[in-house]
């Protein structure tokens, strides 16, 4: 049964919006050339949060030309030791103002205030504090004795996770003595821009990090500028590839981390209660808006029927509503645009003989929402079992052999994760070794840390963010500019 809770919001006063934000360029906050703005909304409420400025090719130049010169005068020349110093404050700043940075990210967002309080932001400050530690040491990370960064760095971040993302990029570039110029994703600018403001209290030389507001053209401005040296992206396949082809012929690093359509595998020995927990953790996290979501659940015929009724009886439990609320389970789903994404792929999944299941929910009048949703009988030439959905929709397929779980869990373009759920060492080795995905979880799925790589195969990209790993993106060897 479901208890009645009583409403427990997070003050929002907690943190002030300005009506107007401008470009963070060179330390201070300008407006764009143009004069030209968009608003960003509250995904649960429709509401407006603030009108932000929107950069064009001018100001893309301005941004890029600022961070060259803190590169070569003042970033690139600076100690490891010094460049800690800096990190370091940053994560400090960043726990000292993680209640406001949470209610901001979920107010821009809609993810529950729960996650992003006890999830994105504290691994936000762990990814600072994590690279911080490596500024100084850069010579024994396996790169040779003397590393060099490789300059300035441009960062197009996707909306799922708006300032984990930021901190994924900024911290390690950072680090290794690059600058960067990041566009966060237009639905969620917000919690990149108040990090502008940390940055300026942490007294970050001018320039070192630059943050322009923009959306796809903005991006697209700044990555095929020619006086960037390398290119971080996180977002969808279809624009990675874009990227990648606008890249070709220049000496512009890259690294992508695209899409993913992740199984979770469920073996018969696999104890039930946990397993499941590890299913709705899996795709029901953050609405499902996760790359590395297990959105496909392989379960061993056997125990299929108990494992589904098991995980319909979890989901009715689950709380859909307020963001702001703490015992929120399922906030909004980021923008009208994800919502009708998800909405066409599951109504290609009933059209092709799929049968649908969500959990019994009001859903808010007003807002983006999409209830807990759960498809049997899906085959593998099923839409629903090979496009990335993007949303809290989960398609079962079952297995009988070992075999046959390695291969419909390959059976897929991408390659970024996958789980296993079984009570044998042995087997989750053996899976480990078959399984073509950068992350594979066992007995656990989407856990996150800043000392472990994380990035994908096939069209879910390359390059590693995180780890040791993950500093080569933003290190060389070679004799740079
Ligand atoms: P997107 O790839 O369009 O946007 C991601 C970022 O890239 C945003 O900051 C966007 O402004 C920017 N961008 C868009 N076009 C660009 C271009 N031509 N050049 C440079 N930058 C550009 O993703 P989306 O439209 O927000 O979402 C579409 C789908 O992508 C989702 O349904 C989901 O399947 C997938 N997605 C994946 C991730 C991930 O973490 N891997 C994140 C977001 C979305
Ligand atoms: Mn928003």
């Amino acid at each position: 049964m479901t208890f009645e809770y009583a409403p427990a919001p997070e003050s929002r006063s907690v943190v002030s919006i300005a009506s107007r934000y401008g470009l963070f360029i060179d330390g201070t906050f300008v407006d764009s050339s143009s004069g030209s703005t968009f608003t960003t909304i509250n995904p649960a409420t429709e509401e407006v949060l603030a009108e932000v400025a929107e950069a064009g090719t001018d100001d893309v130049e301005r941004a890029v030309q600022a961070a060259r010169r803190a590169y070569t005068e003042v970033w690139g020349p600076m100690s490891g030791r010094d460049r800690a110093k800096y990190l370091f404050r940053i994560a400090r700043l960043i726990q000292e103002r993680s209640r406001e940075l949470a209610v901001l990210e979920t107010l821009d967002n809609g993810k529950p205030i729960r996650e992003s309080r006890d999830v994105d932001v504290p691994l936000v400050a762990a990814h600072f504090f994590y690279h911080a530690g490596w500024a100084d040491k850069l010579g024994h990370a396996g790169y040779g004795p003397a590393p060099k960064p490789i300059g300035v760095a441009a960062q197009v971040i996707p909306w799922n996770f708006p300032l984990l993302m930021l901190a994924w990029k900024v911290a390690p570039a950072l680090a290794c003595g690059n600058t960067v110029v990041l566009k966060p994703a237009e639905t969620t600018p917000l919690t990149a821009l108040l990090f502008a403001e940390i940055c300026q209290q942490a007294d970050l030389p001018p320039g070192v990090v630059n943050i322009l507001t923009g959306a796809g053209e903005t991006g697209r401005a700044l990555v095929e500028n020619p006086g960037i040296d390398k290119v971080a992206f996180t977002g969808s396949t279809e624009v990675g590839k874009s990227i990648m082809r606008s890249l070709a012929g220049t000496d512009k690093r890259l690294t992508l981390e695209l899409g993913g359509k992740a199984a979770n595998i469920v073996f018969d020995d696999a104890p039930v209660d946990e397993a499941v927990e590890g299913v709705v953790n899996g795709i029901y996290f953050n609405q499902g808006h996760v790359c590395c979501a297990g959105s496909r659940l392989l379960v061993q015929e056997s125990i299929a029927d108990e494992i589904v009724e098991a995980l319909k009886r979890r989901l009715s439990t689950l709380r859909l509503g307020d963001p702001l609320d703490k015992n929120t389970d399922i906030g909004a789903i980021n923008s009208a645009e994800q919502l009708s994404r998800i909405t066409a792929l599951v109504s290609s999944g009933e059209a092709e003989g799929a049968e649908r299941w969500s959990a019994p929910c009001t859903l808010p009048d007003r807002g983006w929402w999409f209830p807990p949703t759960v498809f049997t009988g899906v085959t593998q030439a099923h839409r629903i079992a090979r496009e990335e959905i993007f949303g809290p929709v989960l398609s079962v397929l079952t297995f009988r052999t070992p075999d046959e779980a390695v291969e419909k869990a390959n059976n897929t373009p991408y390659g970024l994760s996958a789980g296993i759920w079984t009570e044998k060492g042995s087997r989750i080795l053996w899976m480990a070794e078959r399984l073509r995905a950068g992350v594979i979880w066992a007995n656990t799925f989407n856990r996150f840390d800043p000392t472990s790589p994380f990035g994908g195969y096939k069209e879910s990209g390359f390059g590693r963010e995180g780890g040791i790993q993950g500093l080569g993106a933003y290190l060389t060897t070679e004799v740079t500019r």
